[in-house]
Order: structure tokens, then C-alpha cells, then sequence
């Protein structure tokens, strides 16, 4: 069975990505924009997370509250456009571990090469939200989850921002059991692989390079 797709459709996540999409948008605001997006989906990625009882005394009574539950979830940045959504929601949950993966691709093999690995430890035991605002034709998404798995993290989501129809079946059909959260899947890849309508490229707009 393939892993869900959940477009989050919120009205204030399609009005500040409409605005990211638009190309006079500079780099200042484009990061503002991921920043405040990155926080309205995460709330929605996290809804569901699960929470233990905890004993609480306010100033007046004793109550049973709720926490969340296990160990602290992992942020999981695919560098470097990942990192653009990396503030936001870590302002939504403060004390989440982040993880970085690097990858490039050999221009040989075609293979995604690992060249930067860091990660908190049992990764087994957290939930893993891995970043990057495109989803274009998957292949990175697909390589840095592979990596990743293979230092036995389970469970895994995928956020992204904007998705192509291909990224969403690659990765779905790669790894079916990693649920994807995107904001919008636009219409299709055009031949340079960027998403088209898309937003061009995510790094080099949220970096000001080119
Ligand atoms: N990466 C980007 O940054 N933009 C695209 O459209 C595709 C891949």
C-alpha cells in the first residue's frame, strides 16, 4: 500500500506560497514567508503525535495534563533548501533534535552521494520529520530517506512545500511507508526538472544565489 499524501490547504499556507511563487518575491521575504509556513504545517504534521498523562498541580488543583510522549522528535534538514524550514519549526517545537543530510549526485553514476551526515542518537526511538521545501523528481528525498533508514530510524514523515505529481509517486512507490505532507502538488516537471508552476529554485531563492 502507498504511504498517504496529505495536501495541507490551509488558506494562510496558500496565501504567503502564492506570494513565495511570485518571482519578484526577494530572497528577504521568501524566508520569511517558509519561516511562517513551516510553522502552519508543521502544526498540521504534528496532530497527531502521541501524548502521555502527566500528574500537573497549578497554582489551584491538581489535574492530570498531557505531554508529549517518547523522545524528543527529530527535525531532519535534506541541505541545504531544507534548512529553510528548519526555524519555523523549531519555534513550534523548541526542543526537537535536528538532523542534516547532504547529498550530491555523481555525474558519472547518477548515484546520490552522501557528503554531510549528523543525526542525535536512537534515531529508532524518534519520530522523524524530514524537510525540503521540493519535492521535485524525488530522487533526493528518496536517497536521504534511504540514508537515514539505514541507521534504523522507523518512523518517518516527509514535509515539503511544493510537490510534483512524479516526486509524490517516486517517493510513495520508494518508500510506502513514509506519509507525505505538501502544501500543493502542482502540475507536472518540465525538462530541466524544476516543478512547474513551482517556484524556481528554492535554495538559490531562500540563499539570494544563483
Ligand atoms: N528544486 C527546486 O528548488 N525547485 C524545483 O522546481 C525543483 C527542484
Amino acid at each position: 500500500m502507498s504511504a498517504s499524501v496529505t495536501v495541507i490547504d490551509h488558506p494562510l499556507v496558500q496565501h504567503k506560497l502564492t506570494i513565495m511563487r511570485q518571482k519578484d518575491t526577494p530572497s528577504g521575504q521568501f524566508r520569511t514567508l517558509l519561516n511562517e509556513i513551516s510553522v502552519l504545517l508543521g502544526y498540521e504534521v504534528t496532530r497527531d503525535l502521541d501524548l502521555e498523562d502527566v500528574l500537573t498541580e497549578t497554582p489551584v488543583s491538581q489535574m492530570t495534563g498531557r505531554k508529549l510522549a517518547g523522545k524528543k522528535l527529530c527535525f531532519f534538514s535534506i541541505m541545504r533548501a531544507g534548512d529553510g524550514l528548519l526555524q519555523g519549526l523549531l519555534n513550534l517545537i523548541p526542543s526537537a533534535r535536528v538532523g542534516h543530510i547532504g547529498l550530491y549526485r555523481d555525474h558519472d553514476t547518477l548515484e546520490a552521494v552522501e557528503y554531510y551526515f549528523k543525526a542525535p542518537g536512537k534515531l529508532d526511538q524518534r519520530q522523524i520529520l524530514v524537510v525540503d521545501p521540493m519535492l521535485a523528481t524525488g530522487n533526493s528525498a528518496i536517497a536521504a530517506i534511504t540514508h537515514i533508514k539505514k541507521r534504523n530510524a522507523k518512523n518517518i514523515r516527509f514535509i515539503c512545500l511544493v510537490s510534483a505529481p512524479e516526486g509524490v509517486k517516486a517517493l510513495q512507490q520508494a518508500h510506502p511507508d513514509v506519509p507525505i505532507y505538501t502544501a500543493s502538488i502542482d502540475e507536472r516537471l518540465n525538462e530541466k526538472g524544476y516543478i512547474v508552476p513551482g517556484l524556481g529554485d528554492a535554495g538559490d531563492r531562500l540563499f539570494g544565489t544563483k
